[in-house]
């Protein structure tokens, strides 16, 4: 079972104090009272901690300001209504998948001797664990190059669910691992109510339909089934990254991306990667 976490990268921010009417008591309606808040973002930094750019990750002082800021507004009955409108409001922002908020009465009116009271939420921009109720937008990398290569892409398109478009079919060069022969490659669009995780379990399923055998890593094989894209998820688990972490680096998955979806590679992919090595076939009968 994959753990309720995306991808391990977290941004912290601790203790921030606001001053809040909030409470079911007549005189918490009436007076404002201190109140604590932490927030533990999740967010892919990975761009960040590559770049040292601040537009890569979380701004934590516009999530601080936000959290505040709901606090302070009008007068609330419950911590449970702070904190998930705190979360909903940073779930808003660009590049937070998930955060967790905890929201904290500093004075509690109750008459046994209590530290703090509060309440912590946590809330997902997508559940990727769950069955999806939306359709998403996903693409998958077909490889072969043992037996009859062809009937093989043939065989994994007519398995894969919801297949909406088909870039061409593409003849090349084995790149990594042992030699061994050329392959065709090509990606295809899904429009899947399938969850990441239920799509990479039925690409292993429909490489296994059609033999294939893991000897050696990146060895000759009848067929490889390759997430690469599944909506706008950034996923780092055990058994699932995405996007695919060795996509941009090859030209046999960006090239027939790039006939399906230019608009999710980055502008200049195709001068940075070697050249060659791959000739466009022509499309696939289904
Ligand atoms: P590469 O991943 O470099 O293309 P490969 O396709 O030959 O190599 P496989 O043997 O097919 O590697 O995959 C090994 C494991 O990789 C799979 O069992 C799966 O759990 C894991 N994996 C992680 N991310 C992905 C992904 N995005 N798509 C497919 N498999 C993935
Ligand atoms: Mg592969
Ligand atoms: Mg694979």
């Amino acid at each position: 079972m994959p753990s309720d976490r995306l991808h391990p990268d977290r941004i912290e921010v601790r203790g921030l104090r606001a001053v809040g009417t909030i409470g079911v008591l007549p005189e918490e309606q009436t007076r404002a009272q201190p109140f604590e808040i932490d927030l533990v973002i999740e967010s892919d930094i990975r761009n960040a901690g590559r770049t040292d750019d601040l537009d890569q990750t979380v701004n934590y002082a516009a999530a601080l300001a936000m959290a505040a800021k709901v606090v302070e507004s009008e007068p609330t009955l419950l911590l449970e209504r702070v904190a998930s409108r705190i979360a909903e409001e940073i779930l808003g922002m660009a590049r937070v998948d998930a955060v967790e908020v905890t929201v904290r009465k500093l004075r509690p009116p109750v008459p046994e001797d209590v530290q703090t009271t509060g309440v912590s939420v946590r809330r997902t921009r997508v559940d990727l664990f769950r069955p999806q109720r939306f359709k998403t937008t996903a693409y998958v990398a077909l490889g072969a190059n043992l037996g009859d290569r062809r009937e093989h892409l043939r065989y994994a398109v007519g398995q894969l669910p919801d297949v909406t478009r088909c870039s061409g079919v593409y003849e090349t060069a084995p790149v990594g691992g042992p030699e061994q022969g050329q392959y065709l490659n090509m990606v295809v669009e899904l429009e899947t109510d399938l969850n990441p995780f239920e799509l990479l379990e039925t690409c292993l399923a429909i490489e296994a339909g059609a033999g294939r055998e893991r000897l050696v890593r990146w060895g000759a094989r009848t067929l490889d089934l390759d997430v690469l894209l599944w909506g706008e998820a950034s996923i780092v688990c055990e058994q699932l990254t995405v996007p695919h972490p060795r996509m941009w680096e090859r030209r046999f998955v960006l090239q027939p991306l790039a006939e399906l979806a230019p608009g999710r590679l980055p502008e200049d992919w195709d001068r940075r990667l070697p050249e060659g090595g791959i000739t466009r076939v022509d499309d696939l009968e289904r």
